[in-house]
């Protein structure tokens, strides 16, 4: 039977370095289910679409198509057969992509891909819900945390190495923190650690000492 490694936890800490460095590890399939979120909210922003409007939601999830393609475990996303991974990564994306992810159509359609992803391959899934609804019975499953502060330092800098120069650290914290208190206050499926998740709170490790700590987890 295939295995499903699940990562959850909240904004900018540091799910995908570790779910793409255990992936490498272990020769599964990473899966970047936050990149399929913001590719949604690229399309609505694009197609104007108005998220207190269910019929015009789920008129657009209609013409939506997503693929993952891998190259060197940096996943790359295609939004209707556009390459959009980097687009998805800047503001305007990410300060609506909570709202768009609160939608229970938007949620419901790609939980159900998600899921179909994970059926027959090894995967590591990183997000916000994997470990406690994509894949409640994941064998393995961390929920990982880090200082505030730290993790908008980190996703600053990693905007300012991508040629960003127009965000602020100050917008980069404000973003994260209006984040993590939509994805955790939403009505479906909210953000909450899986009773049978590992914590990782990695503000004073290095990537690593992550790596050997999930590593061991994995097989003890
Ligand atoms: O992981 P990332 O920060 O790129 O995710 C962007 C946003 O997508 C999150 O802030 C959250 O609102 C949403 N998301 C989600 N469920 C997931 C993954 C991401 O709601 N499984």
């Amino acid at each position: 039977k295939n295995l499903v490694i699940a990562i959850d936890g909240y904004s900018s800490c540091g799910k995908s370095t570790l779910a793409k460095a255990l992936a490498k590890k272990l020769g599964f399939i990473y899966i970047d289910s936050g990149a399929m979120y913001r590719a949604v909210t690229l399309y609505f922003l694009r197609n104007n679409i108005n998220v207190g409007d269910d019929a015009q939601v789920a008129d657009a999830l209609q013409h939506i198509e997503l693929n993952f393609h891998s190259r060197d475990y940096e996943s790359h996303i295609t939004l209707n057969g556009e390459e959009v991974s980097d687009e998805i990564r800047l503001m305007p994306v990410s300060e609506n992509v909570s709202e768009v992810s609160a939608h229970k159509l938007v949620r419901h359609e790609m939980v159900k891909q998600q899921q179909r992803m994970g059926k027959s391959k090894n995967i590591v899934m990183d997000g916000r819900d994997i470990g406690t609804t994509v894949f409640p019975d994941a064998p393995v499953k961390f929920f990982m945390t880090a200082d505030p502060k730290i993790r908008a330092e980190r996703r600053f800098k990693e905007l300012e190495s991508k040629g960003n120069n127009t965000t602020t650290l100050e917008e980069v914290f404000e973003n994260l923190a209006h984040r993590d208190y939509a994805d955790t206050t939403r009505k479906e499926s909210p953000l909450v650690r899986a009773d049978d998740a590992i914590i990782l709170d990695n503000t004073d490790l290095t990537q690593q000492e992550q790596l050997d700590f999930a590593l061991e987890k994995v097989n003890p």
